[in-house]
């Protein structure tokens, strides 16, 4: 085992002083993540800001020699501890790899590195007519290289798919510190084995991705979203099946509950109507003509449905507004106590009724807070609970709920995750909705990719 002072002289020889974090202080803040569990169980040994392909090399290689383990690090911004530090180690910070190498408007690729920011590539490309549709929530800071590692989704995902739709080919640093390339940069390929697949919601604990060349698609000419509110939330979910029965494909079908709501506009006021019970928020894209169409379409059924009002965007600043209001909705409720907790269940959509109403029927046996937003139209849901973690009750009955909801999810069909990945934070879990076939199958691939088990040691199981 190398010694700290060492392994800050071995890592001077291969990155500049200015790259190095060594302080306790500063290690202290890469030792955390957007999880925000109560306790920290250990801080990273160094924080580096990698520049270069080279650069991660050299450092896989010197942990490799000394095992140690090497945790990846984009904005830090899951929500599930995949960054947390457990068993010491580097942190491989990609905040300085953020160039977008390459976009091809005839091929429709991007060729990125990992630091890049999703919602930066997504104007970029838009400059071109293109479209980068995977929306994390949180897109003006999350990375490309976490949101790979996370397989994140968002909003869109109901009608474009998650990011993991959208990698054609990746380098990726292993756990050795060779270079392997996944894929190539031809939108199919039936070429062997799917490798990129394996990666893609790995969270950095098969390989470190450098650089992946991503799919793109024409821009939608227009769009419009339409939020759509309900005085009871089992009308809001029987309008998302009515929506799907009815053969029209919005962009988005995503929930909100009275509480959110009424959290988002305390704390961000945004003319959200608070004396309702859910909202749909719908956004319909496409050429004019065809949203037009939809619009009248998606519109009488809500109606029909009984929402009982709609707002819907004229310009692009009445849709920046809603959409603000709905992502919002995590950092609102991260004021009302000292911390916030979300989640991701998801059950197959005909489920959905059950699942909401299940997620607060237990919240509120467990008297806690709950504000629910999700991505309805795939069957997802993520219940936002504030917590205060110096009332020992308060937590205890926490971890209750967490654990019934759960088993409420495997019950219905479902997973414990869609889009925001298991981490260290769902780990113990895991076993409800995977086989143990599979999960054994996963670590021999674990295993195999990394024998020694340093990257991002004992996350996922
Ligand atoms: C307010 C809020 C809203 C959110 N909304 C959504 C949402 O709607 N949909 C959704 O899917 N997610 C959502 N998330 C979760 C989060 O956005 C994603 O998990 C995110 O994409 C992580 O990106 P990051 O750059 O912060 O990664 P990090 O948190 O830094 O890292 C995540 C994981 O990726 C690994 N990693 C990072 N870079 C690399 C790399 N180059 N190679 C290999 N592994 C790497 C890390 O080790 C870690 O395991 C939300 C989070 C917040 C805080």
């Amino acid at each position: 085992m190398l010694m700290k002072n060492n392994l800050i002289d071995s890592l001077e020889r291969i990155l500049p002083r200015k790259n190095i974090l060594s302080q306790i202080e500063e290690r202290y803040v890469y030792s955390q993540d957007a999880s925000n569990l109560p306790d920290i169980k250990n801080i990273a040994d160094a924080v580096v800001f990698v520049e270069s392909i080279e650069q991660v090399q050299e450092v896989v290689k010197l942990a490799a020699k000394y095992k140690i383990p090497v945790i990846c690090r984009g904005a830090g911004t899951n929500v599930v501890g995949a960054c947390l530090i457990e068993h010491g180690g580097i942190v491989l910070n990609f905040s300085k790899m953020n160039k977008i190498i390459e976009i091809n408007p005839k091929n429709m690729t991007a060729r990125v590195q990992s630091g890049v920011i999703v919602g930066e590539l997504q104007n970029e490309v838009e400059k071109y007519g293109l479209y980068y549709p995977p929306d994390p929530s949180n897109l003006a800071v999350s990375t490309i290289g976490g949101s790979i590692a996370q397989s994140s989704g968002g909003a869109k995902t109901f009608k474009y798919g998650s990011t993991k739709d959208y990698v054609i080919d990746m380098k990726v640093v292993m756990a050795n510190g060779e270079i392997l390339q996944t894929g190539a940069s031809t939108i199919k390929n039936a070429t062997g084995y799917n490798l990129g697949s394996l990666f893609v919601g790995s969270e950095g604990t098969l390989g470190i991705v450098v650089e992946a060349t991503l799919k793109l698609i024409p821009k939608p000419e227009t769009r419009q979203v339409l939020m759509a509110y309900f005085d009871k939330i089992e009308d809001a979910v029987s309008a998302v099946d009515e929506i799907i029965d009815e053969k029209v494909f919005p962009a988005t079908i995503d929930f909100m509950d009275k509480n959110a709501i009424q959290t988002v506009e305390k704390f961000f006021p945004s003319g959200l109507l608070t004396d309702k019970e859910a909202a749909l928020i719908i956004e319909i894209d496409g050429f004019l003509e065809a949203v037009k169409h939809q619009s009248e379409i998606i519109l009488s059924i809500l109606k029909k449905a009984n929402a009982s009002a709609i707002q819907y965007s004229t310009n692009e600043n009445e849709y920046n507004k809603i959409w603000k209001a709905r992502r919002s909705s995590m950092g609102a409720c991260a004021k009302l106590k000292p911390n916030v907790t979300t989640d991701d269940v998801i059950v197959p959509r005909q489920n959905l009724a059950k699942l909401v109403l299940g997620i607060r029927r237990i919240c509120e046996k467990y008297k806690l807070e709950v504000c629910m937003v999700g991505h309805v139209g795939d069957g997802s849901v993520h219940p936002q609970i504030p917590i205060d973690y110096s009332d020992e009750d308060e937590y205890k009955r926490f971890k209750l709920a967490k654990s019934e909801i759960y088993d409420l999810t495997a019950n219905l069909d479902g997973i414990l995750s869609g889009e925001h990945g298991i981490g260290a934070l769902k780990r113990d879990y895991i076993h409800l909705v995977v086989n143990p076939l599979a999960l054994e199958y996963m670590r021999m691939i674990k295993k195999t990719f990394d024998p020694d088990n340093i990257l991002n040691p004992y996350k996922i199981f």
